[in-house]
């Protein structure tokens, strides 16, 4: 028996679906679970009807997950934060440097390194500036961190970006724990150098390693939200991957893809 979540409350839509996969419906507050012998192809269900549906696991055991780890840009913001600090000048050549790096197409470092080198001599009030005025978070960030928090989940958001946005994020959301990439500030201006080891793909899964061994937590007790082809090597050993508004390299590899809905709708599998 499968069962499959349609991350919507749209009763038509839900009957419809229903009869199709030829399953059972129920109904539940925020989303519609329904229950069947067949199997469905997502990509095409999601792409034909606009809609997030997803496969509930018979085998990760969502009342045991107990940290949630997720990318930053673009995941719980709708930001690129490197994008935004960039001047209109320079603005252009570093959105298209982060658009090749989030599908996969440059190497995440030296991507990194050549936006940070672009961004010498912009003054450090600037990171202030772009936190207040223009970063905003995601659709259902605050209820899903709210619903984690009531249920004792540790939270940490892990970033390629800069630790300025990843820290202020931490203590605004009441996170637990943060990492991001260092860059050089000398006399309030960015230098263009970075500092120590940027976060690419395989730091963020050695972040996943580390904060379990800290929590004494198994690595299925996990859930890793993503957007970009720099989550994919964390995506792989975390007990439940979601790709969110992610690329389809990422799609293609997680466990729960959600295109349409909040970061709310993970709430629909507890
Ligand atoms: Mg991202």
């Amino acid at each position: 028996m499968n069962t499959f979540i349609l991350h919507s409350q749209s009763l038509t839509l839900a009957q419809r679906l229903a009869t199709e996969l030829q399953g059972e419906l129920e109904e539940r507050q925020s989303h519609f679970r329904i229950h069947t012998i067949l199997s469905a192809d997502l990509e095409q269900l999601r792409e034909l009807y606009g809609v997030d549906i997803n496969l509930l696991s018979k085998t990760f055991n969502y009342s045991e997950v107990a940290l949630m780890v997720s990318d930053m840009d673009s995941t719980l913001i709708i930001n690129e934060t490197i994008n935004e600090i960039a001047s209109p000048d320079i603005a252009s050549k570093v959105s298209s440097i982060t658009e090749q790096a989030m599908h996969g197409n440059l190497d995440f470092t030296s991507s990194f390194k050549s936006k940070i080198s672009l961004l010498k001599g912009t003054k450090s009030e600037t990171l202030e500036q772009v936190y207040n005025e223009q970063l905003n978070l995601s659709k259902g960030a605050l209820e899903l961190i709210n619903f984690f928090k009531q249920i004792d989940v540790k939270m940490a958001v892990i970033s390629g970006g800069l630790s300025y946005f990843a820290e202020r994020l931490k203590d605004q959301l009441g996170l637990d724990s943060y990492r991001a990439s260092n860059i050089e500030i000398v006399d309030n201006c960015l230098t263009g150098n970075v500092i120590g080891k940027v976060i690419d793909a395989d730091a963020k899964a050695q972040y996943i390693h580390e904060l379990c061994a800290q929590y004494g937590l198994e690595k299925n007790q996990v859930v890793a939200i993503g957007d970009g082809a720099n989550d994919l090597e964390m995506m792989k050993i975390a007990g439940l991957s979601v790709a969110y508004r992610a690329k389809p390299l990422l799609q293609k590899n997680c466990d729960v893809v959600i295109n349409y809905g909040g970061l709310d709708a993970i709430i629909d599998f507890f």
